[in-house]
């Protein structure tokens, strides 16, 4: 489960990940400065927003984040399922990059607005990431192909490993095409509802499941239960504002 943290700037944050070496949280669509669609803390300067308010913003959340100033990596989103390991010397933009991971002291940052931000913490190893996986990513495996990238990288088993599910649009609002439902296994057609001769894709069920069976405990998956589309006072939707709209951050940082 999330819960709510922040002072200035309101964000949600796994439950009982309160490690000293942690900082983590997913942004929402309050304490920041933009207007109209953007309302208020746009975190995307690939929106219609300004410069200027997408800066004062980012600046906003940093700061509620105590991470203001900390070395901050992102990954240019392509909705692939390419995952790089980034350190204190990398770029501040990864290109092609869906996926971040860092042993090293460092925030890694990504962009959502109904795509599921996946927070992964091995607290045996100090090692983190954050990973982008909207249904291409989500089909293409993203999840299981980050826990391969860790134990082919530094070793690390899938039973070590911790992954939030951060919030994302929910199987309540996010109808699918049949080209979707027709390339999801039929182990997992659960993910699936149909109603009204529609089909509606549960995201983060789908990625759990994924992650089940590629050896993650149960116990070691956390949820937040909230979609992007319902909860308009919080979160920013791509789907619900039909693409003209801001994005909320996920961070995940050791320090
Ligand atoms: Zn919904």
């Amino acid at each position: 489960m999330m819960q709510e943290a922040g002072n200035r700037v309101k964000y949600f944050s796994f439950y009982d990940w309160n490690w000293p070496w942690l900082q983590h949280g997913f942004s929402t669509r309050q304490g920041g400065v933009s207007e109209g669609e953007f309302h208020s803390l746009n975190l995307a300067r690939s929106t219609d927003d300004t410069r200027e308010n997408v800066q004062e913003n980012r600046h906003r959340w940093l700061k509620e984040l105590k991470l203001y100033g900390h070395k901050l990596v992102m990954g240019e989103q392509v909705h692939r399922s390419n995952i790089r390991a980034v350190n204190f010397s990398s770029p501040a933009l990864i290109p092609e990059t869906d996926g971040l991971f860092t042993d090293e002291k460092i925030a890694l940052m990504g962009l959502f607005a109904d795509c599921l931000p996946l927070y992964f913490v091995v607290p045996s190893r100090l090692v983190i990431g954050l990973v982008h996986a909207g249904w291409r990513g989500t089909l293409l495996k993203i999840g299981p192909v980050s826990l391969k990238f860790l134990q082919e990288l530094w070793g690390i088993m899938p039973s070590e490993v911790l992954v939030g599910l951060g919030p994302s649009i929910g199987s309540c609002c996010y109808e699918v095409g049949e080209d979707v439902v027709k390339d999801i296994e039929d182990r997992f057609l659960e993910c699936i509802r149909f109603v009204d001769e529609a089909y509606y894709l549960d995201l983060p069920y789908l990625n759990k499941l994924q992650l089940l069976e590629a050896g993650i405990r149960e116990e070691n998956i956390y949820g937040s239960r909230m979609c992007t589309a319902c909860l308009e006072e919080e979160f920013y939707s791509h789907r619900r504002d039909t693409g003209r709209t801001g994005r909320m951050a996920g961070v995940v940082a050791l320090v």
